[in-house]
């Protein structure tokens, strides 16, 4: 039986970090891995995974964490659910990789194409990266145009594209982006129509993509907002591509397009989609995705998708068997219920601590927010302070990102959740006070 409590030994975290992530000292994560980390980010306290069974993780030194993280969203059934490890291991008993047609991948794609709105068809990638580069690539061919509009703050991935915007510049992001890529892209405000009316007024007859990630980074549009993103890009001749790598059967089953009412042309699914394994797809209107047809392979407005891995039936498998469960009655009302139970229990801690900042999500996500009238600094030292301590409560999550909750997470855990983030608040106030830090109160 599973602790409502994980059990957590602070002294550990005493240790050098380097050895912190594992008992032996010659496997030394900075040596061999680049910043100690598997991407662009690293938890602030090293931690070492070892298993994950439904809503928790251990580490190697045998510690168990309650997990927010959820492999940054796809486990929405928890960590080896036995639907999806029993699907998984039949099919690894009959192959693990064709790169050809197979009938998990076909299913999984007609199960894709059931869903109400735009999809009609499908192509599978491995990575929510992949969807959305191969989703603009199509608009691009579909349009014969070249810019794309994104949102300042929005994240679409590692590609290019992606990276200009992110945390709301109008510039790349990352060394290696090459100007030509900033050239053709153009950035507006989430949530701000006008500035959307404005780029289109300058530049709608060039623009190919709106690429729009409908919830952005866990806040909601505002009701008038995604209507009439989808009325200018349909007057406009500009594909309408949403990217629901994270909001896609997240927030309902049917994703965004599905919660929030609006219909694009395309959309980019990835994470839960793939039931833990890697799988992602892009889908839209025949009319677009045929554009990527083999069969056309001589056309100049033919587009290029393809991957080794892509729609594997190991993946697709997962995938399968994640959404069957996902379709059981009652299963979005729970998530729900969850998460505004989550976000509820947070808001109450940060008014209970005098932290000014907000709760924001919808469904099964919360994410924390500090405002900072001591300047942004002090907003990041507390943020980067509390994900601290919240590792240290036993609370594996990361307030830059966001709690993803499972199915499995209970209520107890929910508690648990709750009062380790206003523990953490309090630990990290102190830890800030004493070093004479400005705060965000
Ligand atoms: N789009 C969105 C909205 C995402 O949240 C992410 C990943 N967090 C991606 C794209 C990229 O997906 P991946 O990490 O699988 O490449």
């Amino acid at each position: 039986m599973l602790q409502v409590a994980p059990e957590v030994n602070r002294q550990e975290d005493a240790r050098p970090k380097s050895v912190l992530i594992a008992d032996s000292p010659e496997v030394r994560a900075d040596d061999v891995l680049v910043g100690g980390s598997n991407s662009a980010f690293a938890l602030p306290v090293r931690v070492c995974l070892e298993r994950g069974y439904g809503s928790r993780v251990w580490d190697e030194s045998g510690r168990e964490y309650l997990d927010f993280l959820l492999a940054s969203g796809p486990l929405i059934l928890g960590h080896a659910h036995p639907r999806v490890y029993d699907a998984v291991a039949r099919q690894l008993s009959k192959g693990s990789v064709f790169h050809t047609l197979n009938r998990p991948a076909l299913e999984l794609a007609s199960r894709l194409a059931e869903i109400p709105g735009c999809v009609e068809m499908v192509r599978f990638a491995s990575t929510g990266t992949e969807a959305t580069l191969h989703a603009v690539r199509l608009a691009r061919a579909y349009t014969g145009r070249d810019k794309v509009l994104i949102f300042a703050g929005s994240y679409h991935g590692s590609h290019d594209l992606s990276i200009i915007g992110y945390r709301g510049a109008a510039r790349a992001q990352s060394g290696g982006v090459p100007r030509s890529a900033i050239e053709d892209t153009v950035v507006a405000r989430f949530n701000d129509i006008s500035s959307v009316e404005a780029s289109f007024a300058v530049h709608g007859s060039s623009l190919a993509a709106v690429l729009v990630e409908p919830q952005q980074r866990s806040r909601d549009p505002s009701p008038e907002f995604l209507p009439r993103l989808a009325q200018l890009c349909r007057s406009a001749g500009v594909v309408l591509i949403f990217d629901e790598v994270l909001t896609g059967f997240r927030l309902a089953f049917g994703g965004a397009q599905e919660y929030y009412g609006v219909e694009p042309d395309v959309v980019c699914y990835g994470k839960i989609v793939g039931g833990g394994f890697p799988l992602s797809a892009v889908g839209g209107r025949c009319e677009i995705m045929c554009l990527a047809d083999p069969a056309r392979a001589s056309a100049s407005t033919f587009v290029h998708i393809s991957g080794t891995l892509s729609g594997n039936p190991v993946s697709a498998v997962a995938g399968l068997a994640t959404l069957a469960e996902l379709e059981e009655p009652g299963v979005y009302e729970h998530l729900h219920k969850l998460g505004e139970r989550l976000r509820t229990g947070l808001a109450g801690q940060l008014s209970a601590h005098g932290i000014g900042g907000s709760v924001i999500g919808s469904g099964p996500i919360a994410a924390v927010e500090f405002s900072d009238p001591a300047g942004p600094r002090s907003a990041l030292a507390l943020r980067e302070a509390v994900n601290r301590e919240l590792i240290l409560q036993g609370v594996l999550a990361q307030l830059q990102t966001r709690f993803y909750i499972s199915l499995v997470h209970t209520e107890a855990e929910i508690d648990f959740a709750i009062d380790a983030f206003g523990a953490a608040l309090g630990a990290a106030i102190q830890r800030l006070c004493a070093a004479d830090r400005p705060l965000a109160v």
